[in-house]
């Protein structure tokens, strides 16, 4: 008999970052034990996390490498793959030029695979047309902090909300999405501090809660504006902080004049002495924290949304400290890692513009290239349509399923079979794998070393417990070979060595080493020298990295598809406690898929009443771009006027219905606003 061996790592799901134990027999995981050091988790998992690796060994996992012929794949070996692959991306390259390829990172791989697959896209094919599924989600974070503050990251850290005084939760169904950071605000709410959830749904938390302000979709400047207008109307604001450490204040105080209570209340919905009063209760407090998640980013207007909740924090002073801040929860395990080490289309890791010369210069010398693509690559988001039009012919595509994850499918997939080659490398056939015309079986977490940075910014270890199925590599080995093959020489003892060379090139990552995160369960950037304990907030004392933290005048701008006649509900979506994106884990775990396995609408009774909906029947339910049929939950959890349906299933995807509209600057879509009607689309 052999022995059961513990192998500490870090979730794979959202990112929270929990450290567990895979026990491991005979080559096979058999269970999993929750870290009781880990900072975050403390002996704790969510059901995603005690069921973490049941996939990894799923019959269904991709074993060899597939070429789609006569549109049937057929098993491959590697050096055919990688041969066909190489021939298209290069030819592709010579004939169309760099920017007809596009690569999409993923924020379910390490660290080192995404600081690889940006220097496949920059170094080897000369583009920067490289992005990842952060588009999807904290785009407006990243642009949006990163403007105000210098730094587009969750402030503090998620054990600081224990001492909180009050918490401001608003587009973060934390409980369900981020359970133990919800866990720990619950603790908060126990132990004392004053919650203020805004959110159009009664979500747990709000059972915590001294206020639930139930804004409509898509107004939050206005409330936000609303809050600001009564605390500088009182004198609440901080007056100090203000005049010492930031600029741009005499402009947001002409801007919010005009956003009385009562104004507001006729934008949001939300009754004007509740909104004052919360925003007294915010203000009074000097440790006051702001929560917030894809309610607030996924908007047209996200950008603007993000720099509001800035403003709110400048504005009392609550920023800077233990306990305060603005935290935007990252939602998958390392989609705050896939944006720090570069997998996007403006920066290098550690957010180095492209555009600047002097940052070129630096890559080339690390990197041992010349001519490094000086212009701005196309966001996740825009490919699709540049697909359509011919612009973007080959398209790479590592650990993403946008067939499901991207808003209005269809559109989506007349762009992907607009393509002459799309690759896919992925541990599963997904619903975007099964349009590839080469897929290359990759790893799961649990079967290799690396990284993954959570969303308080701790960069973590993830260690290899078992092997790959069958032919299946590891990410960074298959772009290692592609680059070779393409005439880079692109080779690395293993993922210890690229992160060494990723904390050379990052200044914020400069001071970690595998030794170090061996310790202390990781290190919090930005941690610049060896010396550095990491940093558990940022700014402290008011100095920003950008200099002064700057507020924004922001008017408030409705969401682009209002319900009219034709479409008279607003349609939201999310996430649930069950599921994950995709689904593609998800679903191929008993548990999880158990509890959940099919998608539904959540309707008012009033709602439902008006709409002849049956508690539990399947209706159809139609936007401009197309009808899904799903189960209706007729509940007092949505108000009336709205109605949720969760994303995560291909079968019923909520995104055949929402609108690819964007925010201007961060090309975020609008995936929370969008007008629907109960029934089918009968021309
Ligand atoms: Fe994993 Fe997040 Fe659950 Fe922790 S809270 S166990 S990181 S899914």
């Amino acid at each position: 008999m052999s022995e059961v061996k513990q192998v500490l790592t870090t979730c794979s799901y959202c990112g929270c970052g929990c450290g567990f134990y895979l026990k491991v027999k005979d080559g096979e995981i058999i269970g999993i034990t929750p870290s009781q050091k880990h900072p975050v988790s403390q002996s704790s998992l969510c059901v995603k996390g005690w069921n973490g690796a049941e996939f990894v060994q799923h019959p269904d996992r991709l074993t060899d490498p597939l070429i789609k012929e006569n549109g049937k794949f057929r098993k491959a070996s590697w050096d055919e793959a990688l041969s066909l692959l190489v021939k298209k991306f290069s030819q592709q390259a010579k004939e169309g030029g760099p920017d007809s390829l596009a690569f999409f990172g993923s924020a379910k791989c390490s660290n080192e695979e995404n600081y690889l697959i940006m220097k496949l896209a920059r170094a080897v094919f000369k583009t920067n047309n490289v992005d990842h599924c952060a588009r999807l989600c904290h785009a407006s974070t990243v642009a949006g902090l990163a403007a105000v503050f210098g730094s587009g990251a969750m402030t503090n850290s998620i054990d600081e909300f224990l001492d909180c005084e009050v918490i401001l939760i608003t587009g973060s169904n934390t409980t369900e999405q981020h359970p133990l950071i919800g866990s720990r605000i619950i603790k908060a709410a126990k132990a004392g501090a004053t919650l203020i959830v805004v959110d159009p749904r009664k979500i747990q938390l709000t059972k915590f809660a001294k206020f639930h302000l139930k804004q409509n979709c898509g107004t939050d400047v206005a409330w936000m504006n609303g809050m600001m207008r009564v605390i500088i109307k009182e004198g609440l604001e901080d007056k100090e902080f203000i005049k010492n450490n930031t600029e741009g204040y005499e402009e947001l105080k002409k801007t919010v004049e005009k956003y009385t209570p009562e104004y507001v209340e006729k934008i949001t919905g939300i009754p004007a002495e509740e909104l004052a009063a919360a925003a007294r209760v915010f203000a009074r407090s000097r440790k006051s924290s702001i929560v917030y998640s894809m309610g607030i980013t996924q908007h047209t207007t996200g950008v603007d949304n993000v720099k509001s909740t800035a403003n709110l924090a400048m504005l009392t002073g609550n920023i800077g400290r233990p306990s305060t801040g603005v935290n935007p929860l990252r939602g998958q395990n390392n989609v705050q890692g896939a944006c720090d080490v570069g997998a996007l289309p403006n920066v290098y890791s550690g957010y180095q513009a492209v555009i600047d010369p002097k940052n070129r210069e630096k890559f080339e010398k690390a990197w041992g290239v010349s001519g490094l693509p000086d212009k701005i690559g196309v966001p996740v988001t825009m490919v699709p349509q540049l697909a359509i039009e011919g612009k973007i012919k080959a398209l790479y595509i590592m650990g993403e399923n946008p067939m499901v994850s991207e808003p209005n499918t269809a559109h989506v997939e007349k762009g992907l079979n607009a393509l002459d080659f799309l690759v896919v490398q992925d541990i599963f056939l997904t619903e975007t794998a099964a349009l590839a015309d080469v897929v290359l079986p990759a790893t799961s977490f649990a079967e290799k070393d690396g990284t993954f940075t959570s969303t308080e910014r701790r960069v973590e270890r993830i260690r290899k417990a078992v092997k790959a199925p069958g032919q299946a590599r590891e990410d960074w080995q298959i772009i290692c070979e592609i680059a070779t093959r393409a005439g880079y020489k692109m080779e690395y003892a293993s993922a210890q060595a690229i992160f060494t060379e990723l904390a050379q090139v990052t200044p914020s990552y400069h001071g970690m080493s595998y030794e170090r995160l061996e310790k202390d369960f990781g290190l919090q950037w930005p941690c610049p020298n060896l010396d550095h304990p990491g940093t558990k907030y940022l700014h402290k004392d008011g100095k920003f990295t950008r200099g002064k933290g700057l507020f924004s005048a922001i008017e408030y701008k409705p969401p682009v598809e209002m319900p009219d006649e034709e479409y008279p509900l607003v349609l939201t979506t999310g996430r649930q406690y069950f599921h994950y994106h995709t689904r593609t884990m998800t679903k191929r775990t008993s548990t999880l898929e158990r509890e959940t396995p099919e998608c539904y609408i959540e309707i008012n009774p009033l709602d439902a009443k008006k709409y002849h909906v049956r508690k539990e029947s399947l209706i159809a339910v139609s936007s401009r771009r197309g009808t899904i049929t799903v189960r209706a939950k007729v509940s007092e959890i949505i108000k009336a006027g709205t109605v949720f349906i969760p994303f995560h299933f291909a079968e019923a995807a909520a995104n055949r219905l929402t609108i690819d509209a964007f925010d201007p600057v961060a090309k975020i879509p609008e995936f929370k606003v969008c007008a629907v009607k109960i029934g089918g689309n009968n021309k």
